[in-house]
């Protein structure tokens, strides 16, 4: 597995309304790679997820997913990609607050018309200290239990990669380290592939590969 871009240009607006969200963004992500994105408010880090994980469209540029360029296909070999491939998670957990954690975890295999593996669900909801959680509402857990629910979502598909927009963003200090955490041993022990944002210096170098984007202009830090 690898992702590739190429000068890949988002920009918003027109005229005197006109952004330029990412500025020929040209990376290389490499299976089994843990890579962390850090970078100012507006500077473009949520437009780069989005786009290297087939939820927009760019303005130009490419992405390729193994030599293939995501955006030169149909919209349904697009939301395929999107379905078995990625794995995303949000800032704000984008639970639905009438399905159970369960339901909500493999919405994704049912809009597939997919069973899930149960063997699977066991397997992830016990790493990520939920099993005993699966019949909650959103309303009934915390927020750390909630961003884990989210995250057994997002590796319900089996998916290579996993990508993750400020994940402990909205949680307490405790909760948000638990959280990352996981996400380090869905790394390191199931061998995923990591690209997270955040906001935090401590969770940037946890990772492998680290990048700052300024004014959507994007730089890989060597340290
Ligand atoms: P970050 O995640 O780093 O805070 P974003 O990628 O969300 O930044 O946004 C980058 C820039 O693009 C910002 O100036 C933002 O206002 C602009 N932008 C993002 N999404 C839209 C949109 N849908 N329409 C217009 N401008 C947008
Ligand atoms: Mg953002």
């Amino acid at each position: 597995m690898f992702i590739e871009t190429k000068n890949l240009l988002k920009v918003y607006g027109v005229g005197e309304n006109e952004v330029v969200a990412l500025n020929k963004v040209n990376i290389k992500v490499e299976s089994g790679d843990f890579i962390s994105i850090m970078g100012p408010s507006g500077s473009g880090k949520s437009t780069l997820l989005h786009l290297l994980s087939g939820l927009d469209m760019p303005t130009s540029g490419s992405v390729f997913y193994d030599g293939e360029d995501i955006y030169n296909t149909s919209d349904k070999e697009l939301s395929r990609f999107r379905r078995e491939k990625i794995g995303f998670v949000f800032q704000k957990f984008n639970l639905i607050p009438v399905l159970t954690a369960r339901e909500n975890i493999i919405m994704p295999l049912l809009l597939d018309k997919k069973e899930p593996d149960e063997i699977y669900l066991k397997q992830i909801t016990d790493l990520l200290g939920i099993s005993e959680r699966l019949s909650h509402l959103q309303s009934e857990l915390s927020g750390g239990q909630q961003q884990r629910v989210a995250i057994a979502r997002a590796l319900i598909s089996k998916p290579d990669i996993i990508f993750a927009d400020e994940p402990t963003g909205n949680l307490d200090s405790k909760s948000g380290s638990e959280v990352m955490e996981l996400l380090c041993s869905i790394w390191r022990d199931m061998g995923k592939t990591l690209i997270i944002i955040t906001h935090d210096n401590r969770i940037a170098k946890m990772a492998k590969r680290q990048f700052v984007i300024v004014d959507g202009v994007l730089s890989e830090v060597t340290v």
